[in-house]
């Protein structure tokens, strides 16, 4: 009795062998239950994802599993279970190779096809249609070794969008192909006017030169003679006559002093620019030796600031500054005081020559530079070309020049040069 009751298990142990027991299937059952709704998702995700997806195990290129976009394909045609060379007798082989090649390497396949398809819904009129495909070998549950995942989608879109952006670009390229003839043509017309220009421009120096030159001699005749002529017959010329002869030479004095000033404008040509580093202390040195006589007689200061070096023709720039200096002696009243000043601006110097003289009525700030343009002719000599051989010397220079001034209490001249100029662009 004893022995038989020691075979007998406490209740105790039984209960909790059971917990075990009932514990480890529960385990199961939610290991069972996390697989299926795991299945589950994944066959939801595939048969909803916009690509038509198989699998095809890797032993004999059957397929395992399709998605519904797969099936689409070829509707009713049975699939799963058969090989690539069965579903598609005219692809298949090409396709098996594919897999072949992919469960070798293990290296992923991509490629574009464009297809003939019919359209599914009604007339036999193929249309095109492009597809992106791709095969990755997977490796297959239960042992069954490599598998293929194979997914295909339709680009077609795309692919007519990027057609069409084609078109689109090779229109585009055309009409800019064409736009840029257009502005060579243009190019090339402004290119022969400029040229045109230059050479008319030099021709008109040339005549401006030769003109002005010519016409001294027979001027220097002119003057000669009607002086000869005063001298030899002046005790039998009445007042009258004596008066005419006078007018006679003067007449051709002032044109002999016109002709010079016109020559000295024309040589002032722009091709004739030196550029070099030049000081402009030194520049109003020379100016100073070369006014000495007038800056004495006119009892004239002339006083200098800030003076840089630049890059210029010196030549030009001493013949510029004389002329201003001169005209802000000649039109101011007594002991006229000249003052000379620069300052840096961004791109250039700026400098400044400024009277007490007279000044000037804003209406002819602009006239003033033009040749000839003299606006109390009777009241200063001069020949009105000073001030337009000014200009051209700062056009010369790529630089800019005009007048400030009150009437009655003085005018500031005041012009540019650049810090740099290409030599080349300026000839
Ligand atoms: P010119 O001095 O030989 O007459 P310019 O070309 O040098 O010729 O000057 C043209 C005109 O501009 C002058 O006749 C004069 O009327 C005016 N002008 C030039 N400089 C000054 C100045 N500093 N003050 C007043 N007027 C001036």
């Amino acid at each position: 009795m004893l022995k038989k009751a020691d075979n007998i298990k406490n209740p105790e142990a039984i209960t909790h062998e059971h917990d075990l027991l009932q514990s480890e299937t529960t385990k199961r059952k939610q290991a069972e239950n996390e697989l299926i709704d795991y299945r589950q998702l994944l066959e939801t995700t595939i048969n909803h994802i916009p690509a038509a997806v198989c699998i095809i195990r890797g032993s004999d290129l059957r397929l395992q599993l399709i998605n519904p976009a797969y099936q689409a394909i070829a509707p009713g045609k049975t699939m799963v279970g058969r090989t690539l060379n069965e579903i598609w007798p005219e692809t298949g082989q090409d396709f098996s190779n594919f897999c072949k090649q992919v469960l070798e390497t293990g290296e992923p396949y991509y490629r574009e096809d464009e297809l003939n398809l019919i359209k599914r819904e009604a007339d036999s009129v193929p249309e095109k249609a492009y597809f992106s495909w791709s095969l990755h070998r997977i490796s297959l549950p239960h042992e069954a070794g490599w598998g293929l995942l194979n997914a295909s989608w339709e680009t077609t879109k795309r692919k007519l969008l990027e057609d069409e952006l084609k078109i689109y670009n090779d229109i585009l390229e055309e009409r800019v192909q064409l736009r840029t003839k257009e502005l060579q043509k243009q190019q090339e017309h402004l290119q022969k006017i400029n040229q045109e220009l230059l050479r008319s421009n030099r021709e008109l120096e040339k005549f401006a030169y030769v003109a002005s030159h010519d016409l001294q001699e027979p001027l220097r005749m002119v003057t000669s003679f009607t002086q000869l002529l005063y001298e030899k017959y002046k005790d039998q010329l009445d007042e009258n006559a004596k008066e005419y002869i006078h007018f006679a030479v003067g007449g051709a004095k002032r044109m002999y002093e016109l002709i010079n000033a016109l020559l000295s404008y024309s040589r002032i040509s722009r091709k004739e620019v030196t550029f070099s580093k030049v000081d402009t202390k030194k520049i109003l040195d020379s100016v100073k030796g070369n006014l000495n006589l007038i800056l004495k007689e006119k009892n004239c200061t002339l006083e200098t600031a800030d003076l840089p070096e630049i890059y210029a023709d010196r030549h030009q720039m001493i013949q510029l500054f004389q002329n201003l200096i001169l005209n802000g002696i000649k039109f101011s009243k007594d002991h006229p005081h000249i003052l000379i000043s620069s300052k840096t601006e961004e791109t250039h110097h700026l400098f400044s020559v400024q009277d007490h003289g007279i000044g000037i009525d804003p209406r002819y700030f602009d006239r003033i530079f033009e040749i000839f343009q003299r606006l109390t002719p009777g009241e200063y000599e001069g020949t009105g070309i000073g001030l337009a051989i000014c200009k051209r010397i700062v056009e010369n220079h790529n630089g800019k020049i005009w007048v400030e001034s009150v009437p009655g209490q003085g005018s500031v001249f005041k012009f540019s040069i650049p810090f740099s100029n290409p030599i080349n662009e300026l000839k």
